[in-house]
């Protein structure tokens, strides 16, 4: 089978199909058919913090294409965000994810994920009270999920946005920015909106030891968040010298990347994670 890679999955549609709009709707086409027959993997990437202990997982999606083998969201995720499909495959996610939540509570487990969350998956009207429905079902501890959003779901809906991540942040769903940094938004509107978290984009952590621009970028990040009660997440921790660049201006901060452990299924990683203790004890429920 394939081995996943962005490149050649698009070369392999763009050689079947010839143009770039039928290479779309083919993609759009085996996608709906994708989530019919249940083509949609879920992986996990670590997190840990800067003395290396496990804190949560990144929930990302893959398709198990029956030709292609595995293909990455990088492929498809633009081309289902053009539709309705993005909705189909965000509550897939979102299910799956609280699926996972729920099974590992039952074995007295606590796992926090964190997910992403696509700004049409957001702006569905019925998205607030489905979420509530789904996690009263699973019964789950709404703290254990966040909802990585980026920085232009913001742009253009101020008032709307925050009025329903409010919401949300009232069932006790926790907020991330992705990406941060990467956006055109101000740092105006990060007062008003009621986030936990920022997730520094990878681009700044790619260089941070050798370019005097990306340190100051993220010294700059670090400051804003511990200012503003934030945790931070790095992405794309691929280097043991990004960690002690982190770790000498942030004690709090959260590491992500290929140095902890790439994105893998999520079967494997929680089979890991469960053997080796990874998962903290599920706090006991306080009385009611
Ligand atoms: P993201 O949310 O910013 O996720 C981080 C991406 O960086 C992931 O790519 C991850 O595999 C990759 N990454 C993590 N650590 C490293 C590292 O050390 N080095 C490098 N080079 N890369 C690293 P992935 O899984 O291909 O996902 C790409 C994007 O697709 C995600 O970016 C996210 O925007 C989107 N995506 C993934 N899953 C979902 C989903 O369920 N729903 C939606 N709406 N979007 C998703
Ligand atoms: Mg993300
Ligand atoms: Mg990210
Ligand atoms: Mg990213």
């Amino acid at each position: 089978q394939a081995k996943a890679h962005g490149g050649a999955q698009i070369a392999f549609f763009e050689s079947a199909m010839g143009d770039a709009a039928e290479q779309r709707f083919r993609i759009d086409r085996d996608l709906r058919q994708a989530l019919v027959e249940d083509q949609l993997r879920l992986y996990l990437q670590p997190q840990v913090d800067t003395s290396g202990r496990w804190t949560g997982a990144e929930a990302l999606v893959r398709w198990q294409h029956p030709v292609q083998g595995l293909v990455s969201p990088g492929v498809f995720i633009p081309i289902a965000e053009e539709s309705d499909l993005i909705v189909s495959l965000g509550r897939w996610v979102v299910t799956e994810a609280m699926r996972l939540i729920a099974e590992q509570a039952r074995a007295g487990r606590s796992l926090p994920l964190s997910i992403n969350l696509s700004p049409r998956q957001f702006r569905q009207p019925d998205f607030v009270t489905w979420m509530q429905q789904l996690l009263a079902e699973h019964a789950i501890d709404p703290h254990l999920l966040t909802l990585e959003i980026t920085e232009g779901l913001v742009i253009g809906n101020v008032e709307q946005t925050i009025e329903r991540m409010q919401a949300l942040r009232a069932l006790g769903l926790h907020f991330s920015i992705d990406d941060f940094g990467t956006g055109y938004s101000s740092l105006a509107y990060l007062k008003r909106l009621p986030i936990s978290e920022l997730k520094i984009d990878r681009s700044f952590i790619q260089d941070v030891t050798r370019r005097a621009d990306d340190a100051a970028l993220v010294e700059t990040i670090l400051s804003v968040a511990s200012h503003m009660g934030l945790k931070v997440v790095a992405e794309g921790v691929e280097e043991p010298a990004q960690t002690q660049f982190l770790a000498a201006r942030a004690e709090g901060v959260i590491l992500q990347g290929y140095f902890y452990g790439r994105p893998g299924p999520a079967e494997e990683w929680l089979a890991r994670w469960a053997a080796d203790g990874s998962l903290p004890a599920l706090p006991a429920l306080p009385p009611r």
